[in-house]
């Protein structure tokens, strides 16, 4: 099927063409149809199916067709996205797929300005990309209205619930006009969703695509097991082979991802850092220069990493793993997308085994292992294990010293060990609990 046989118009198939878009994905095929229509949506999909082409080409020809201006400090399409960098990921497509037709689009979230985003809706917009938080402080303060919305769509809305939007959700539904098509798109149904989606939608087309499970059968993966304190060389290590051409590595906390950043500086791996505690500037900057390739290394945290929509990631490192399961899926469907082929590799300590165990549980797979690699810790004694002190001015915060027990170890085999040395880090773990 081609993206002409699903009725866009003209210059949305321009702009696909220009994309070298040649054939529609599943979620494409089948929500465009009854969008096109004015039907709202249910969506169960992720990120990396192609669901923004699938909300945004049929939206902008409805806008199109409505032929419509909007009205000062208004928008005729909201489109409300958990995170700053998805916001932008989309507005970004919206516009790339709207460049042959005359709509404006536009952003609005946390660490901007608001005299930025009073201009960006002064005149009336026709298709706004915001979080929830800065939507409602701009319709707090007079200067937006969601009275003319013509389409409201609620993307990543488990992940906005995970990240306690949910009374802003319900308020915005409060201000939203009772005649408009809604869109709402899940990567997960619990409870709580389910019952948002039943308040919003109106007799909704259901769509699912690529259950959570499924980026686990499109990535190549690898787990290795590893003392915590030499997952620094090892990845350093990783990341020095030369098919890595674009990595993601994943750090539980920003400390740590900031951690990994400086020891991987030292021992020559150029890398940043993007999580919560950047500016909107260096989250900006960390993600041009992943995207240009200049670093092609960027260290993130999962709420970060939400929308970083990068093609060409090669690899997605689990530097720790995450506390839950579906985010392991997540994480590793950064690489592969869009029918891409993609390795991930995870590191597990001693006291992650439970976190693995969860893992495989979810995905109903074993990862297989991949032992450390050869003469590890002999290569690993020769990199930089402390980074150059910084100026104060750049120093992390520290949290307060807490003693902490003393770090169990697996005894990996010795220089030479190669392809066996990962299984014998395994087998003295389990005779160290069997004593
Ligand atoms: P999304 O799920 O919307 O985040 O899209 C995932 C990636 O797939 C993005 O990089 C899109 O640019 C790309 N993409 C979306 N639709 C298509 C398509 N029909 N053909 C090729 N790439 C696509």
């Amino acid at each position: 099927m081609s993206f002409d046989q699903l009725g866009l118009s003209e210059p949305v198939l321009r702009a696909l063409a220009a994309k070298s878009y040649a054939t529609p994905t599943p979620i494409q095929r089948q929500a465009i149809p009854p969008l096109r229509a004015g039907r709202d949506l249910l969506g169960i999909a992720q990120t990396g199916t192609g669901k923004t082409a699938a909300f945004v080409l049929p939206s902008i020809d409805r806008l199109v067709a409505a032929n419509k201006r909007p009205a000062p400090f208004t928008c005729r399409m909201l489109v409300l996205a958990p995170t700053r960098e998805l916001a932008s990921q989309i507005a970004e497509s919206a516009k790339a797929y709207g460049k042959f037709v005359k709509l404006s689009v536009g952003t609005v979230f946390g660490g901007t300005s608001i005299a930025a985003n009073r201009r960006t809706v002064e005149r009336g917009i026709d298709i706004l990309v915001a979080t929830p938080g800065r939507m409602l402080d701009l319709v707090d303060q007079r200067l937006l209205s969601l009275k003319d919305v013509e389409i409201f769509v609620l993307d990543e809305a488990d992940q906005m619930l995970d990240l306690g939007f949910i009374h802003a959700l319900r308020r915005t539904i409060s201000l939203l006009p009772k005649q408009r098509q809604t869109l709402f798109f899940s990567a997960t149904m619990p409870a709580a969703i389910k019952e948002l989606a039943d308040k919003l939608l109106t007799q909704p087309e259901q769509v699912v695509v690529t259950p959570v499970a499924s980026a686990t059968e499109r990535v190549e993966q690898h787990i290795t097991f590893v003392n915590q304190p030499e997952k620094q060389a090892l990845l350093t290590l990783m990341l020095q082979q030369p098919e890595v051409e674009r990595a993601l590595v994943f750090s539980r906390t920003k400390h740590g991802a900031d951690k990994v950043v400086k020891l991987l500086g030292a021992n020559g791996v150029a890398a940043n850092a993007i999580h919560g505690n950047k500016s909107q500037p260096q989250r900006e900057r960390a993600l041009a220069e992943f995207k240009s390739g200049k670093t092609p290394v960027l260290v993130a945290t999962d709420i970060a990493a939400r929308g970083i929509d990068v093609s060409g990631v090669s690899h997605v490192f689990n530097f720790d793993l995450p506390e839950v399961p579906e985010q392991y899926v997540h994480r590793i469907g950064r690489t592969g997308r869009a029918d891409a082929t993609g390795v991930a590799y995870a590191f597990c300590s001693e006291d992650e085994r439970g976190l693995l165990r969860q893992i495989e549980k979810l995905t109903r797979k074993k990862v297989p292992v991949q032992p450390l690699p050869e003469r590890f810790l002999e290569r690993a004694s020769q990199l930089v294990s402390r980074a150059p002190a910084s100026p104060q001015s750049e120093q992390p915060q520290r949290r307060p010293h807490q003693p902490r027990p003393p770090a169990k170890r697996f005894s990996a085999r010795p220089a030479g060990a190669g392809a066996g040395a990962g299984a014998g880090a395994q087998r003295s773990g389990r005779r160290r609990r069997a004593r």
